[in-house]
């Protein structure tokens, strides 16, 4: 089948758009990229959720060149910190409003937990991935990975909160887990399944 639909993923990340673009085949569909539509911006997220931010994202880069849009955002969500970091996983540990290094957000993060029993540490990745199309329509996916935090750095894999998060599933670190362990149980390999499934049914219906 030829391509019937291109849609453009919002985010700079060239690892993300590899990523993307293997978890979400559908037939007639090709990626590309803010770099092929000449977007070069900071696009403001000023939402109070993930979807929210997604749905920003997704629906600024389809209004802008008139084109299908997807985006994605996530974090890490621990529940005796009430949801924090939640969207502001990236910068957690800043003082300013620009990121924090990974490290700086860990040890910020073991810190608030360290009286926490183990038993209370749960906390899941949430990753929520949006659709916007020229025709008005938009709509956003959830996709979740349970876990708790662990005491300590466990494995120097992955980026982020991985070496912290223990995942249920793979009953180890996401820093103690190959690539391919990690991308078969993460929050965004189940944001992206729920995205094709809506997909497909978008163009079944369309
Ligand atoms: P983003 O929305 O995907 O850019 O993620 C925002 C922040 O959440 C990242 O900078 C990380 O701190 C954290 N995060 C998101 N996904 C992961 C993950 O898979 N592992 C570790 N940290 C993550």
């Amino acid at each position: 089948m030829g391509v019937i639909m291109k849609i453009a993923i919002a985010t700079k990340n060239s690892h993300k758009i590899n990523e993307l673009s293997r978890l979400i085949q559908i037939d007639g569909i090709e990626f590309i990229s803010l770099t092929d539509l000449g977007f070069d911006g900071d696009i403001i997220e000023d939402g109070s959720t993930f979807a929210e931010n997604a749905l920003i994202k997704a629906k600024f880069i389809c209004e802008k060149y008139n084109v299908y849009a997807i985006a994605d955002d996530s974090g890490l969500c621990v529940d005796a910190l009430g949801g924090e970091p939640g969207i502001y996983s990236a910068r957690y540990a800043s003082v300013t409003d620009g990121n924090a290094s990974d490290e700086a957000n860990i040890i910020k993060l073991l810190e608030k937990l360290k009286t926490i029993p183990s038993g209370e540490r749960s906390a899941r990745f949430v990753c929520s991935m949006a659709f916007a199309s020229p025709d008005g329509e938009s709509f956003a996916v959830d996709g979740i990975c349970e876990g708790h935090i662990t005491s300590e750095c466990r494995g120097n894999g992955g980026f982020g909160y991985d070496p912290v998060f223990y995942c249920t599933k793979l009953c180890k670190t996401f820093g103690e887990a190959s690539e391919q362990e990690k991308n078969c149980v993460s929050h965004r390999y189940h944001a992206c399944k729920l995205l094709t499934q809506r997909l497909k049914e978008y163009l079944e219906n369309k």
